[in-house]
Formats: structure tokens, C-alpha cells, sequence
């Protein structure tokens, strides 16, 4: 048996002085390597986190197979965890009550950020799709706590769960396939800045759309014009927002499901825009030798750097796609450029603009410096949950 807290009755876990100095230092996690080997401890266990003399620092989330063995969810004691949850719930939603305008479509619980470690929902107009991520997360009077807060406040058609069957593995948790938990709608629209979108549950990349750049996508219509091509443009996110203020607009992508979404979301917003199946980096040296030329160009690919040992190709490719756009835009054109890699830091991404922008020979005024939206939000002390860059810049 493994010894457990006086007070909390939870087993006890005692972390490293390395461990104990990352909570210290207000993070979230503790790796594997830095807790006392847990033995007999069940896996998605509560449990409660103390220092080697044993001083608690609170209340976290155990995982027996995860290199994250503990995620921390209150500097308190938790006794009733169904409760908190409820709690954190009905928090996530009055913030973003707050803070999120014009969409029906936004991230309401964003894991750690939202101190629900493991646990993902977006809402997109009436259905809810949520992931989940952890061990503790996935117990069934978890889940049966969190449909059951979400549908008595938000009463949705109905909530989808979209399962990551790689974390599922990593996770030790037994194989599930993604479908409905609530209700029997799987497909609606949903708007953002105005602009519409189709929605189907049980397809697409992620939980569907990339709610992460919806006040990119509005803050690029301030200033792209002219001829505009959104490279790696998914179902047309950006596409579709610069078509309200660009004469012509060009989205490419290398996956044809992903296009046929964007055209019916062309179509549903009445818009006029041209999708082309090509790889981008291919299209973008071909159009580059070819000379053509565009007065916006957004790049917002795929993460290159999915850890740290990725970090330099990441820049290479970067740079790669930066230095043919740049070479692509008229002067006066405008480059809104994307990283959605958490390992590549915002200095990286900027020093990779600057050299990509001496390599082309063209100057550059750096507009704006932009993150995720704020329905994703950044816990200043725990830098795992800030991870998107989009910079908008100016050739002169
Ligand atoms: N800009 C989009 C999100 C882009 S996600 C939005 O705002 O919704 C990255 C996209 O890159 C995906 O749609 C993926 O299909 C596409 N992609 C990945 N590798 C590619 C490649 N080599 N060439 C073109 N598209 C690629």
C-alpha cells in the first residue's frame, strides 16, 4: 500500500528537489524522473504532492504511464473532485462570457489553462466537442461530472467526443472510437468575425476547426488587399476572411478534404475564392522562379517542430516558405506568417523572419506581434500552454 496523507486520506507522492522547485516556480507538471517511484499507486489516481520532508504543495492528477506522472489541479487539499470540476466548468465559461466576441465557436476548456488538466472542449455553435487527454480525465465519474455540468449550463444538441487514439496508447487507457455522448446532431455551422463555417463532428483535423487564429484571422482583414494567397489553408479560415477585403484570393492546402470543406464555406458565405491541391512548398518555388507576384500572403503551416530535437529543420522549413513569400509580395504587400510550434520560441520565429527578410532583400515593418486567441489562454508560469506565433508585417 502506499502511504497516504493524514489529511486528505489520498496516496502520498513526494516529488524531487527538481520536481519541487518546477511547482515552486508556479508550473503545472512533474515528470516521471522527478517523483519517488510510485508503486502501487493506481493510475489516474488523485493524489497528494508533497516535498521530501514531505511539506504538501497540493492536490494533482497521477499517471502511472505518461512522462508526466502528476499534474498539479489546486494548491489545496481536493475532497470533492466531481465538485471542482463542476467549478472549473462553470469558471471556463464565465471567462469566456468575458472575454470571447463574435463567434459561436471558441475553445470553452483549454486543459491546464483552465486548470482541467487533460481535458479539451470547443464549442462549435450547438454541438461540444471535447478530448480527453489523461488517465484521470478519462474515469467514467469524471466524464460523467463534466457532460453533466456542460449540458446543464450550455444545453447543447449535443456533445461528440473526438478520440486521439496515440494518446490513448501512451496513456495506457484502452482503445475507444470517437462518437456521440450526448444528444444525436453531428453537424451544424458555426460563425466567427462573421464569417461562416461548416461544422461536421466526426470529421476534419483536431476537434474540427483551428478556433486558435480567430483574432489573426480578424486582425489580418485590417490590413490585407489586393491579391491575396493563404498557403496551407485547411477549410479556408483565413481564406474566407480575406475575401472580405481582397479582389482575388487563392487558398492552397495538400489535402483534398480539407478544400471541399473550404469551398462549401466559400459557397455558404457567397465567395468567390480558388483552391488549389498542392504540396506548398513545391508550389510556392515553382511561383517564386515564375515570378508571380501577390499583395498578401498568409503561411500558416503545420507544427514543424513537434520537440526540441526538431527545432532546427523547423527553422529551415520556416525559412524556406518565408524567403519565397517574401520574394512573392509586391512592395506595400503584406505577409501574415504563423507558427503553431510551441518549441519554436516567438524570439526564433522573429530572428528567422529578420534573416528570411535579408536573404529576399526586402525590408520589412513588423505590424504586429500576435498569439492565440484568448479563448486559448497562456498561464504566464507554465509556457507549454502558449504555443501559437502570427506575425504581420509590412514589405516597404
Ligand atoms: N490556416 C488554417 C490551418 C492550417 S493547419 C486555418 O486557419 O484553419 C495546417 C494545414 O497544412 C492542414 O490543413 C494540412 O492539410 C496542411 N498541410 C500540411 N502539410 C502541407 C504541405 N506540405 N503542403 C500543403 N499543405 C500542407
Amino acid at each position: 500500500m502506499p502511504p497516504t496523507s493524514k489529511e486528505s486520506g489520498l496516496p502520498k507522492i513526494r516529488v524531487s528537489p527538481r520536481g519541487a522547485a518546477r511547482l515552486k516556480s508556479g508550473h503545472l507538471w512533474v515528470y516521471k524522473s522527478d517523483v519517488t517511484p510510485a508503486d502501487g499507486i493506481p493510475p489516474a489516481s488523485l493524489v497528494t504532492v508533497t516535498d521530501q520532508r514531505g511539506k504538501p504543495f497540493g492536490t494533482a492528477l497521477y499517471s502511472s504511464s505518461s512522462q508526466i506522472a502528476i499534474r498539479m489541479i489546486s494548491h489545496d487539499q481536493v475532497s470533492d473532485w466531481p465538485a471542482l470540476i463542476r467549478q472549473r466548468i462553470s469558471d471556463a465559461i464565465a471567462y469566456r462570457h468575458k472575454f470571447v466576441r463574435d463567434t459561436n465557436g471558441y475553445r470553452l476548456i483549454f486543459t491546464e489553462a483552465d486548470w482541467l488538466p487533460g481535458l479539451i472542449v470547443d464549442r462549435y455553435n450547438d454541438i461540444l466537442s471535447l478530448q480527453i487527454l489523461t488517465q484521470a480525465m478519462d474515469a467514467n465519474p469524471v466524464r460523467e461530472s463534466v457532460i453533466s455540468e456542460l449540458t446543464a449550463k450550455l444545453n447543447p444538441a449535443s456533445v461528440v467526443e473526438r478520440v486521439d487514439p496515440r494518446v490513448r496508447e501512451l496513456e495506457t487507457l484502452p482503445p475507444r472510437d470517437s462518437g456521440l455522448l450526448h444528444g444525436k446532431k453531428t453537424a451544424t455551422t458555426f460563425a466567427m468575425n462573421n464569417v461562416q463555417f461548416h461544422y461536421d463532428a466526426l470529421e476534419g483535423q483536431k476537434t474540427g476547426a483551428f478556433l486558435d487564429q480567430r483574432e489573426n484571422y480578424a486582425a489580418a482583414t485590417q490590413y490585407a488587399r489586393g491579391q491575396a494567397l493563404d498557403v496551407f489553408c485547411y477549410q479556408g479560415g483565413f481564406a474566407l476572411h480575406l475575401a472580405k477585403v481582397c479582389e482575388q484570393v487563392t487558398g492552397v492546402d495538400s489535402s483534398r478534404p480539407a478544400l471541399e470543406v473550404a469551398d462549401q464555406n466559400a459557397a455558404l458565405n457567397q465567395r468567390n475564392i480558388e483552391w488549389i491541391e498542392a504540396n506548398a512548398f513545391d508550389l510556392l518555388k515553382d511561383y517564386s522562379a515564375s515570378n508571380q507576384l501577390y499583395d498578401t500572403i498568409v503561411l500558416d503551416p503545420p507544427a514543424f517542430a513537434k520537440s526540441k530535437r526538431d527545432l532546427d529543420s523547423a527553422i529551415r522549413g520556416y525559412k524556406e516558405l518565408n524567403l519565397r513569400a517574401l520574394k512573392m509580395l509586391r512592395p506595400g504587400g503584406i505577409l501574415v506568417t504563423c507558427s503553431c510550434s510551441y518549441h519554436v520560441s516567438q524570439t526564433s520565429f522573429l530572428e528567422m523572419l529578420s534573416s528570411a527578410a535579408l536573404d529576399a532583400h526586402r525590408n520589412l515593418r513588423l505590424l504586429e506581434v500576435r498569439g492565440q486567441a484568448k479563448d486559448h489562454p497562456v498561464l504566464l508560469n507554465m509556457p507549454e500552454t502558449g504555443y501559437l506565433k502570427c506575425l504581420i508585417s509590412l514589405v516597404t
